[in-house]
């Protein structure tokens, strides 16, 4: 695994020092500590993209570090909250996929949901 992760913005080179999370279920996008592994349902993000979150209407944010500071969580706790938020997560993920390979039916409102992800992941410049 690589050491230095980077910002998952499109045209953003900068190391990343947070990890936004996406609860479909909830409509709140978790911004935490970097996360200890990439996964395809987190996006990196640099200190000065995590200052400029904003959510989609109806979303969310939900800050658990401040985004500027290094990869520490100030407790065990935030990190915990973290892991069960991206825990919640991962159905849907699951459910995307296996809607692709045809082995399970994906639920139509995830379609739409995904449709605002994709907004989301929009670059600024
Ligand atoms: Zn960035």
């Amino acid at each position: 695994m690589s050491p230095v992760r980077r910002c998952s913005r499109t045209a953003c080179g900068r190391p990343a020092v947070a990890t936004l999370t996406y609860v479909y279920a909830d409509s709140t996008a978790v911004l935490g500590p970097l996360a200890t592994y990439a996964e395809p349902h987190c996006y990196d993000l640099c200190a000065e993209h995590s200052e400029r979150l904003t959510a989609p209407r109806g979303w969310e944010v939900v800050r658990l570090a401040d985004g500027s500071a290094p990869a520490r969580p100030s407790g065990d706790d935030l990190e915990a909250l973290a892991n069960a938020v991206r825990e919640a997560a991962r159905p849907q993920e699951r459910a995307a996929e296996a809607g692709g390979k045809g082995a399970r039916g994906a639920d139509p409102m995830e379609v739409g949901r995904r449709g605002h992800l994709r907004v989301l992941r929009s670059p600024e410049s």
